[in-house]
């Protein structure tokens, strides 16, 4: 039951997203049907699973990614955009778990995650519209408070330093009477993500990869030399395999899925795209045109697109279905931001589903010798999944040591199992959404 209605709703809420709309897919890439041998099969063609090809094919490794739908069907091709500095968990749990050291690796490998971007763009040539600038907003007094002092210490421990403006300054930042506080720095940025994934696509074949789409991979068996892959028409036998399946692997395949599902929790998080505005009120209303988050539990998150449309994201489910009045409750959440977009049209709206661990920090392990795993990427994976492709690469080449500082983090299941965890989280979440609303 909760098996069909995630991946029927996922393939619903992609139905009328701006990114397909905006992009000229190629043909279809070949369906799978014969068995085949490679050193690396990887399940997946989102970023991360592009991005662990790429850098396995960069070290010499014959790869196959096997993509269920087509490449960035999944997260990867809706999301916000956004390419952020550091962790959905913040830097707590890997202070707390590694020691100060580590945590201190873990950002400057998060530093690393967004030079991972703009170097494939520039090496491959993938015009996916980057911007560099982000704005991190708060919209209560309480939150303001919280913002500056968790700047603070990022400026104090990992020299991330921000343009910081609170009270009436916020207004040469973002023009907006909702926030208390706002603060601009520009390593983050945003960019198209689904023109990313098919460059990506693209720039991994151009290495050798290769790529089959319409091909899920429904089970695994182990060899004496690695593990065998099986799908409907038929086989990669590999040496290893990278399992970057997101939230759709225990839907596609439960076998694949059983030792890793209990520790990510799907939820629902949407976006609506407007008609295009008049580029001077776009810079009127960003002057910087950076992508901007609120700190709210259940954030907002919006950036203006190239063709100067807003794309507006925000509003949760922790059940498997599609919230109500979306498109209407998330055009409301954006007019009370910019009263002057009262009126736009909106012309999509779309959606999907991230994949979030208990605390919040990426999940990447081993499932055996010759399996890996990379999710857990917590609704803040534009950049950090560039990074998993990369360490989950090194690895599997003999070099460890950076994909295990991330195996040390402990993670724990959800509890309730399927059937409960979601209800259990729905609850547990309407404390937070409280709390945001009391401001
Ligand atoms: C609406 C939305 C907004 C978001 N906004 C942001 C943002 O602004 N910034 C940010 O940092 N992060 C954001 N995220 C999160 C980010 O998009 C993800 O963390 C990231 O794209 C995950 O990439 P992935 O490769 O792990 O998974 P995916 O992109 O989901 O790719 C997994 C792929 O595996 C395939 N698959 C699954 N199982 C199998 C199988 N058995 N066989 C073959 N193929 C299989 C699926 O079809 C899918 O294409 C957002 C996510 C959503 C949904």
């Amino acid at each position: 039951m909760f098996k069909t209605s995630l991946l029927r709703s996922d393939t619903v809420l992609n139905q009328h997203s701006y990114y397909e709309a905006s992009v000229q897919r190629e043909a279809a890439r070949p369906v799978l049907d014969q068995s085949i041998q490679a050193d690396v099969v990887v399940v997946g063609g989102g970023f991360a699973g592009l991005s662990a090809a790429i850098e396995l094919a960069d070290r010499g490794m014959d790869v196959v990614v096997l993509e269920a739908e087509r490449v960035g069907f999944g997260a990867s091709g809706r999301n916000g955009g956004q390419a952020i500095v550091g962790f959905a968990s913040g830097q707590a749990p890997f202070e707390q778990q590694l020691g100060r050291e580590d945590a201190r690796r873990v950002w400057d490998m998060s530093l690393e995650a967004i030079g991972i971007i703009r170097d494939r763009i520039q090496r491959f040539g993938i015009a996916c519209d980057w911007v560099p600038g982000y704005l991190y907003a708060a919209d209560s007094p309480r939150k303001a408070r919280q913002l500056l002092e968790d700047l603070e210490a990022q400026a104090r421990d990992y020299g991330l330093s921000c343009d910081v403006a609170t009270g009436p300054d916020v207004a040469r930042l973002i023009a907006s009477d909702r926030y208390h506080a706002a603060a601009y720095e520009n390593t983050s940025g945003h960019l198209h993500p689904l023109k990313y994934a098919l460059g990506l696509a693209q720039a991994a074949q151009s290495l050798g990869v290769r790529l089959y789409e319409g091909t899920p991979a429904l089970s695994m068996t182990h060899t004496p030399e690695g593990v065998t892959l099986h799908t409907p028409k038929g086989a990669v036998q590999a040496g290893f395999a990278v399992l970057a399946g997101n939230c759709m692997l225990p839907e596609i395949s439960p076998q694949l899925a059983k030792p890793l599902h209990s520790r990510i929790m799907p939820v629902g998080t949407y976006i609506i795209g407007t008609a295009p505005i008049d580029p001077a009120l776009c810079r009127r209303l960003i002057p910087s045109n950076a992508a901007v988050c609120d700190n709210n539990f259940v954030l907002d998150y919006f950036r203006f697109s190239a063709d100067h449309r807003m794309l507006f994201g925000g509003r949760v489910s922790y059940t498997t279905m599609t919230p109500p009045r979306l498109k209407a409750v998330m055009r409301d959440r954006m007019v009370r931001i910019f009263p002057a977009l009262e009126g736009v049209p909106v012309d999509y709206v779309w959606g999907g589903f991230v994949d979030i661990s208990m605390n919040r920090a990426p999940d990447f392990g081993r499932l055996s010798p010759h399996v890996y795993y990379l999710q857990g990427f917590s609704g803040h994976g534009v950049a950090a999944t560039g990074l998993a492709g990369r360490l989950v690469a090194e690895a599997i080449a003999g070099q460890a040591s950076r994909f295990d500082v991330f195996t040390r983090i402990r993670h724990t299941p959800f509890p309730g199992g399927p059937l409960l965890r979601t209800p259990a989280l729905a609850m547990g979440m309407l404390w937070y959404r409280l709390k945001d609303a009391l401001g």
